[in-house]
């Protein structure tokens, strides 16, 4: 994971995706923003095609005047680039059995998260190039800057080049972009995250037992929006920086209290994460055997069954609380 090569708007070459037939395998948070700004960004619309099953997301696209193709088999057969913006589970068994065989065996192939890819769970044929352009930003707002007339980043890399072209189709950069993002998108998810929930919840339970109330602790932990706030100024100012916008008090305490936790239990913990269950594919493997029941319904599907667990917290039980008490007026 060495030093990232950054590329500019004015790096990118539009031509290169003249007169090729654009299609986009979903079209829900990524799929729909980023076939919008594509378009807006000149492509014309008969050169862009929705592959979706007929639903409400197929509906959406049609209403907002894309072409949509309900028969995915045709759809790859007329592909130069396929954008695949489905859910990371459910990409292995849609792109395997419905696209991979049909495709165009020079097709560009595009994924905007690199699990699958670093994963080996997708089939390219050699021939194929396999780029990754991952905004690093929610689907709405990756719509919503481009509206305001701003940008955003994005990994970009090349995972296969098999046309030899696939860096200015995706102006990618190298495979070890795609270790990177994907290492680093389920570190977030699986270490960072929650061990702020965790502490969130712990710190929500210790003053909870000090006799705070239920309001109190939602407001100044979380619905205030301080803690929004505040990663706001992070971006923009820097990451420490942003103290400078507190009081002398919460600068002193944040400072001096941050800089005495040595942090080493906590960094073995990180080690194991990256190393036993991300890098050595443990997540993967467990991940892949509970696809096919996360398209269940109520308790048989594992994601249910964790947010019913989750309910369990003080914490969230306290926000039911102060969100019934406050109904009509938040
Ligand atoms: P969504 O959950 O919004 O995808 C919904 C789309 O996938 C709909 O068009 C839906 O249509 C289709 N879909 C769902 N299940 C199936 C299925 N079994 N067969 C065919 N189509 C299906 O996905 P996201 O946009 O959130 O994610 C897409 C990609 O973008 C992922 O790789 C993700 O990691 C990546 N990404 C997402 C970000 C985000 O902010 N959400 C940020 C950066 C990257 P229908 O149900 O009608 O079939």
């Amino acid at each position: 994971m060495g030093q990232a090569k950054i590329y500019y708007d004015s790096d990118a070459d539009l031509g290169v995706l003249s007169n090729k037939k654009i299609v986009f395998l979903g079209f829900g948070n990524q799929g729909s923003a980023q076939a919008q700004n594509l378009r807006d960004s000149g492509i014309p619309n008969d050169q862009i095609l929705i592959a979706n099953r007929v639903d409400s997301y197929a509906e959406t696209a049609k209403a907002k005047g894309f072409r949509v193709e309900h028969d995915f088999a045709k759809a790859a057969e007329v592909a130069d680039v396929l954008f695949i913006l489905i859910p990371d589970q459910v990409q292995p068994r849609v792109f395997n059995e419905q696209f991979s065989p049909k495709l165009k065996s020079n097709a560009t192939i595009v994924v905007a998260s690199g699990y699958n890819v670093f994963f080996n769970l997708l089939k390219f044929q050699p021939g194929q190039d396999v780029v990754m352009v991952a905004p690093r930003m929610i689907g709405s707002s990756v719509r919503s800057l481009h509206e305001k007339g701003r940008g955003f980043p994005c990994f970009v890399s090349v995972e296969q080049n098999g046309t030899g072209k696939g860096l200015d189709a995706a102006l990618a950069l190298s495979r070890a972009i795609v270790r990177e993002e994907t290492a680093m998108d389920l570190f977030a998810e699986q270490a960072l995250w929650p061990n702020i929930i965790m502490m969130f919840r712990e710190a929500f339970n210790v003053l909870k037992d000090a006799g705070c109330s239920d309001e109190a602790l939602c407001y100044e932990m979380w619905m205030s929006k301080e803690p929004a706030e505040i990663f706001e100024r992070a971006a923009d100012d820097g990451f420490v920086a942003q103290l400078k916008h507190h009081s002398t008090v919460s600068q002193y305490g944040q400072l001096s209290g941050s800089l005495k936790l040595e942090g080493g239990a906590m960094r073995e913990h990180f080690k194991d994460i990256l190393y036993n269950q991300i890098l050595s594919g443990k997540f993967c493997k467990a991940f892949s055997q509970i696809e096919d029941d996360l398209d269940e319904e109520g308790d048989a599907n594992p994601l249910n069954e964790l947010y019913k667990r989750s309910e369990e917290m003080e914490l969230i039980k306290a926000e039911k609380r102060v969100r019934a008490r406050l109904a009509g007026l938040l």
